[in-house]
């Protein structure tokens, strides 16, 4: 299928069921609008020139019209392409560029960004675009014209499962982000597992939190829900601890998503008590590292019993690994569950390629219909990524269990070697979490003459607490863990670096702490 005929099919199945509420714009659509605005959408964009194969930039934070935009050049078989709402003029100059994007459709501005301005100066240097529409400029309401369903038809026609449809880019916490091509049969498939697995019906209602620019929002929010006939609830544009849980109390929603840095903000807000969140019942944590106290409290405060944690990439559309509500509480909180259907997975030895042992840490590959096509126009990374048989090396460190649980212990570039010592900054990480002045650790290696690297923590404390200092780190873990994970610098910041997605980047923390030990 692709996703446009999935979308058919459901709007056939669920019409008058809730498909889409922006809270911030105070908008609805049930299924029949829904389908019928994306018709018209794609009718629009089909009359502007936009071909199948043509690729169409979407630039700005979460919106009903990012919404539509994605499933209405979905329905005419052009590729989208994500862009990254953080991105500046050099960045979205290289963008437009490397994926010959031809039309963008974007919000005018969003707080410091004005993506207008950018995109006019932009066209000297991308010689392929043609159409820059500004999201509530007459120009963007010219594009909703009665649908053509005959033209639509004809152009479904000729479409196939296995055509590119988006262009989504990884989250550049290690680097530079790369554009990964997915396939209608890659997402698709991926976000119908996801709620499966969830066990959503076309009565949940999910209030999707994270960027839809990136695959979290697009493919675990949108897809998912639309392959289930579910809702989609926007909170806002951009992350609003206080808009998400609102707009779960207003929109009486039964499932919730965030990044663990979100459910901590959320679960830190002073009037957190004053939410009605009763009608939660599941969610998804994913992206990054997920504290089991994070996850405990999501689970007996926020209401959330069968939340899930999800493991996956990019690269894999994204999820390849998710808890299920009938796992036991200890696995539901300290692994990323099971692998996906369908989806094969080995963890091997880096150095040799060899498959570990069960209990044994290696690099998690995973293969099967969830495996992007490439990097948009950058082989030589992809052949990187991909082996000849099929594998996606995925850069993270796991250990599965003999029932098939597995734990991501981090990055392999986040791996800290201290005196021929492996150290997963994660254990540390969970460790210092349990200290009661903390709200948020991030642990890692920084050069050292002695033992090639030490660790360094940064903590974010809660209000009022007194700034840790090495020994009084040193003082709480002595004996709790072993001596050479205790970290031996210590630094309090009021926030990480991180990116769009809600994530740390520790390359940027890596580079600052040089400077602090200067
Ligand atoms: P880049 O590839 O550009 O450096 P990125 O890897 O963060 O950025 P994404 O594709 O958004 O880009 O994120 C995938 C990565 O997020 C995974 O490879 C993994 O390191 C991390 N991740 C995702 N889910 C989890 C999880 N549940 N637990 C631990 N780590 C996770
Ligand atoms: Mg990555």
């Amino acid at each position: 299928q692709t996703i446009g005929e999935n979308l058919h099919e459901t709007a056939e199945r669920f019409p008058d069921h809730e498909a889409l509420v922006d809270v911030a714009a105070g908008r609805r659509w049930n299924y029949r609008e829904f389908l019928h605005d994306v018709q018209s959408l794609a009718t629009g964009l089909d009359r502007l020139g936009v071909r199948t194969g043509d690729r169409v930039g979407i630039w700005g934070p979460n919106s009903w019209e990012w919404v539509l935009t994605q499933y209405a050049a979905a329905e005419i078989g052009a590729i989208l392409v994500n862009i990254n709402p953080s991105y500046r003029q050099h960045e979205v100059d290289f963008a437009l560029a490397q994926a010959g994007i031809s039309t963008v459709i974007s919000s005018p501005a969003f707080k410091s960004s004005d993506y207008a301005g950018m995109l006019r100066a932009a066209r000297p240097s991308a010689p392929e675009l043609k159409n820059v529409v500004l999201m509530g400029t007459p120009e963007w309401d010219a594009l909703f014209t009665e649908p053509d369903t005959s033209r639509l038809a004809s152009i479904a026609a000729g479409l196939h499962a296995d055509d590119a449809v988006n262009i989504q880019y990884t989250s550049g916490t290690t680097g530079r982000p790369k554009g990964a091509t997915l396939s209608h049969r890659n997402i698709l498939n991926n976000g119908y597992f996801i709620g499966e697995l969830l066990h959503y019906t076309a009565e949940d209602r999910i209030v999707v939190v994270p960027p839809l620019y990136h695959c979290f929002g697009m493919v675990i929010g949108n897809l998912a829900a639309t392959s289930h006939g579910c809702a989609i609830i926007l909170s806002g544009p951009g992350f609003d601890p206080r808009a998400a849980l609102r707009a779960v109390a207003q929109e009486k929603a039964t499932s919730l998503y965030g990044v663990p840095t979100m459910f901590i903000a959320e679960l830190e807000l002073p009037d957190f008590g004053d939410h009605d969140l009763s009608t939660l019942r599941t969610g998804v944590m994913a992206g990054s590292p997920c504290p089991m106290e994070v996850m405990r409290k999501v689970i007996s405060e926020m209401h959330m019993s069968e939340v899930a944690i999800c493991y996956g990439m990019t690269e894999t559309s994204p999820v390849s690994f998710q808890t299920r509500s009938d796992d036991s509480l200890d696995r539901r909180v300290g692994t990323v569950g099971r692998v996906h259907p369908h989806v094969e997975v080995k963890i091997v030895d880096p150095s040799t390629g060899e498959t570990v042992p069960r209990g044994q840490a290696g690099e998690f590959c995973t293969r099967g219909y969830s495996v992007m096509k490439g990097y948009w126009g950058q082989e030589e990374k992809t052949r990187e990524a991909i082996d000849p048989e099929g594998w996606l090396h995925t850069g993270d460190i796991a250990v599965m269990d003999q029932d098939g649980y597995a734990q991501i212990t981090g990055r392999i570039k986040d791996m800290v070697i201290r005196g021929g010592e492996n150290i997963y900054p994660r254990e540390v990480e969970e460790f210092l979490y349990t200290h009661p002045d903390v709200i948020d650790a991030q642990v890692i290696g920084v050069p050292s003459e002695k033992y090639g690297e030490e660790l360094m923590v940064w903590l974010r404390l809660r209000d009022g607490a007194p700034a840790l200092t090495p020994e009084a780190i040193l003082e709480f873990a002595d004996g709790k863990i072993s001596r050479h994970k205790i970290p031996r610098y210590v630094h309090v910041v009021e926030e990480f670096p991180m990116t769009v997605t809600g994530k740390v980047r520790k390359v940027e923390m890596r580079e600052e702490a040089l400077k602090i030990l200067d």
